[in-house]
């Protein structure tokens, strides 16, 4: 029996503000648990929320890069639930009408982006304590809320890959998985009539893209299974330990958490002046770049690597003009492999020699060998590109005529093979030439001086 998947997700992403979302507080990274706090995010009685003016630009400029619809006037609620990570005893968030609803994002609708604070950061001991840090609590938080219109971990990914990419472009979130500023809670179901929802399992605790492809599949393969036995899937949120999902023993649900309008906070209305200075935030987006990078003559698989890497982008961006399918193929093929075994990064190599010297190879002043060993140089002993530049040998000094007339004379069959039409024969002998002269000579006019001197000697015989 055949089941169709259906998948929502539930992102998280973690704002890039100067301050917290209700109260003055600075958002950072601090060795020191506990000293970005207030009586506001601690939840003190008596202490009133300020909204920040730069998170609900954010939301903003989020709902219009992604063509959704923005709220005028949306409102703040309380969601009511006890955990120790929760000060106030409740989360301030959007209920009935959120920031920005009916959004797009590679044709997979967003149901709703809500505007929220950000719990406290807890820490299991081996002891069995709890410890907790409220530095990261009330830190502004978008939550993402896709339709169940994903039909594959594939898929998914894409979405999140590409998700994570345009926060990074927009400049409202670092988006780090490995930090917790971008979480994911999946939701799967599986159902033998694909218009009819099967009962929907929710998975927490996914903290790589990894692991939440690998959730997806491991949880239709479970619920598959269940299934065909006859029997029901559990309606249940589980979490991910890894190597598969396992039931979570807190049950929650929409009604245990008694949202009601937050009486400390008015209605959230937009200004003119606010949405107007959102636009001014919006860039190009990543598949559109992809786009435009494909339509250079970039391989659609490398365009897409180029296009989602903020850094990539503005490191390329900058060198393209020389060439763009050149140098997409260099920085990925041949820097970008040997930074790992090198343990380098971006930052760590000269783009703008790299460019100056790519640029005299297009200059047709030395080989394709010589640029890659330059690079290969450059990359292991630290030589400058200047340097390259100096002992660049000199192609034009070597003049390989006499040797390809005596190698042509040589080998009768290969002509012969030539004078029927097998232009494989070419390739045969710029091959000789180049181990020759090991790379001292530009391949395409030892080829043209092989085709000419091979016609020659057919026209001869
Ligand atoms: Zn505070």
């Amino acid at each position: 029996m055949r089941f169709h998947p259906t998948i929502g997700l539930e992102v998280h992403v973690e704002l890039k503000t100067v301050s917290k979302m209700f109260c003055s507080c600075p958002v950072g990274e601090w060795d020191e648990p506990n000293v970005a706090v207030c009586p506001v995010c601690m939840g003190h009685p008596g202490t009133l929320p300020v909204p920040n003016r730069r998170a609900v630009l954010f939301a903003v400029a989020l709902g219009l890069a992604l063509k959704g619809r923005i709220a005028r006037t949306s409102h703040f609620y309380r969601k009511n639930y006890f955990y120790p990570d929760l000060p106030k005893g409740y989360q301030i968030t959007q209920y009935s009408v959120p920031i920005v609803q009916d959004a797009r994002l590679l044709g997979v609708q967003i149901e709703r982006i809500n505007l929220e604070e950000e719990t406290a950061k807890s820490l299991h001991t081996e002891t069995g304590h709890v410890l907790l840090d409220f530095n990261r609590a009330g830190v502004p938080l978008l939550e993402i809320v896709s339709a169940p219109e994903i039909r594959s971990s594939q898929q998914a990914k894409e979405y999140l890959v590409a998700l994570q990419s345009v926060v990074r472009f927009l400049g409202i979130s670092d988006a780090h998985m490995e930090k917790g500023q971008l979480r994911v809670d999946v939701n799967v179901s599986l159902s033998p009539d694909s218009q009819i929802l099967g009962n929907k399992v929710e998975v927490k605790n996914l903290n790589s893209f990894k692991a939440v492809a690998d959730a997806i599949e491991y949880e239709i393969k479970r619920q598959r299974t269940i299934l065909e036995r006859g029997e029901r899937v559990i309606q249940e949120t589980r979490m991910w330990n890894g190597k598969g999902t396992e039931p979570m023993r807190t049950k929650e649900t929409a009604s245990d958490y008694r949202f009601f309008p937050d009486p400390d906070l008015p209605p959230l209305v937009l200004t003119d002046s606010l949405i107007e200075e959102a636009k001014g935030l919006l860039v190009e987006l990543p598949w559109e770049r992809q786009f435009r990078y494909e339509e250079e003559g970039v391989p659609s698989h490398l365009a897409k690597v180029l296009a989602y890497d903020p850094e990539l982008t503005r490191i390329y961006e900058d060198v393209m003009e020389i060439d763009p399918k050149l140098m997409a193929d260099l920085i990925l093929n041949v820097i970008l492999g040997k930074f790992s075994k090198l343990s380098k990064s971006l930052s760590d190599f000269d783009w703008k020699g790299f460019k100056v010297f790519v640029k005299t190879f297009k200059e047709g002043n030395f080989t394709r060998e010589y640029l890659k060993e330059g690079i290969d140089r450059h990359l292991a002993e630290g030589v400058s590109f200047e340097r390259l530049l100096k002992e660049a040998p000199q192609m034009e000094e070597i003049d390989v005529e006499p040797f390809l007339r005596e190698l042509i004379v040589s080998k009768p069959q290969e002509v012969k093979k030539f004078a029927k039409g097998q232009r494989g024969v070419v390739g045969f002998f710029v091959g000789q030439v180049m181990r020759k002269y090991r790379g001292k000579v530009d391949p395409r006019k030892v080829r043209e001086l092989t085709e000419r001197l091979l016609e020659e000697a057919v026209e001869n015989t």
